[in-house]
């Protein structure tokens, strides 16, 4: 059968389109996607997985101080940058957020409704995170899970953002008992299983894994570039089982105490197509310090 053919100019039309499995695409098309933050091998081969750098601001900065960070990252980032930059903000700062960003960063959402809108007091749905330019949402992290929300509810967020068109940000990780006990493998498979049990195959590239150690989060310590290495291949070899025509499209993330200091050699890492940063990308010389590092 004849393998289907991409022009830059198809994905101009499509930003968002589904590669097919197996599809050739032009020189330009490769070009387009690589500024995009894909990585792409080899002549005419399909796109590999995108590279990230993903900022989760927590409950911090009001709408006048993200302007300010999005003002001081313009000065230093010269798009289109070797990982795609996404924002995470609280929600109060989206909308405004995503206007001061354009060209140089996407917009993400720290969490969404697991309901669609209605009458759910409280919670912002996928419709509305849409609504203000949010391309990404973080689910199911470490602070949320520890919060009480669970592997169903991560499921039902994770579908949720899926069938909305937003790309989640599927988070998986270990307590430090878990990992003394030697679970820690363990703990990610069960987490990534249920979290994808409906997600079908096609979907799959539009999933983002960010492997954090629960222990590691906002503590300035993170396990070593062979810990690291090897929860990211075993990432990479659970997605091969689950789906292995598309596994090499999921991008898997390192995430925890992520610095200017360690990220060079983090994201140098096989396997790691990224970092999601919490306090570092609070400071937006850190914060660009971090993927000149990793560019
Ligand atoms: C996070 O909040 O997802 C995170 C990784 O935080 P930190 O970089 O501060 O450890």
């Amino acid at each position: 059968m004849k393998r289907p053919l991409i022009t830059a100019e198809d994905l101009q039309q499509s930003p968002d389109m589904v590669i097919p499995v197996g599809a050739r695409l032009t020189p330009l098309a490769q070009d387009l996607l690589r500024k995009r933050g894909a990585v792409v091998r080899g002549r005419g081969a399909m796109p590999l997985a995108r590279r990230l750098l993903i900022a989760n601001w927590k409950s911090y900065k009001t709408v006048g101080e993200a302007c300010e960070f999005a003002r001081a990252l313009g000065e230093r980032v010269r798009p289109p940058t070797a990982l795609q930059l996404v924002i995470c903000p609280p929600f109060t700062a989206l909308a405004t957020l995503g206007e001061a960003l354009r060209g140089v960063a996407e917009l993400g959402a720290q969490d969404l409704s697991p309901h669609d809108e209605g009458a759910h007091t409280g919670e912002v749905a996928a419709r509305h995170l849409l609504d203000v330019g949010c391309s990404y949402a973080l689910v199911g992290h470490s602070e949320r899970r520890a919060a009480g929300e669970g592997d169903a509810l991560v499921a039902t967020k994770l579908e949720r953002a899926l069938a909305a068109g937003l790309r989640p940000v599927l988070c998986v990780g270990e307590t430090a008992e878990e990992r003394a006990a030697g679970r820690a493998e363990a703990v990610v498979s069960t987490q990534l299983g249920r979290a994808l049990a409906n997600t079908r195959p096609t979907d799959l590239p539009r999933v983002v894994v960010a492997y954090e150690p629960r222990w590691a989060i906002g503590k300035g310590v993170t396990p070593t570039s062979a810990e690291i290495a090897g929860i990211l291949g075993h990432v990479r070899h659970s997605l091969r089982q689950m789906a292995p025509e598309v596994a090499e499209r999921v991008s898997v993330l390192y995430g925890g105490s992520v610095s200017p200091d360690n990220a060079g050699e983090i994201l140098a890492l096989e396997d790691c197509n990224g970092a999601l940063v919490g306090g570092a990308a609070l400071d937006p010389v850190r914060f660009s310090a971090i993927l000149a590092a990793g560019s």
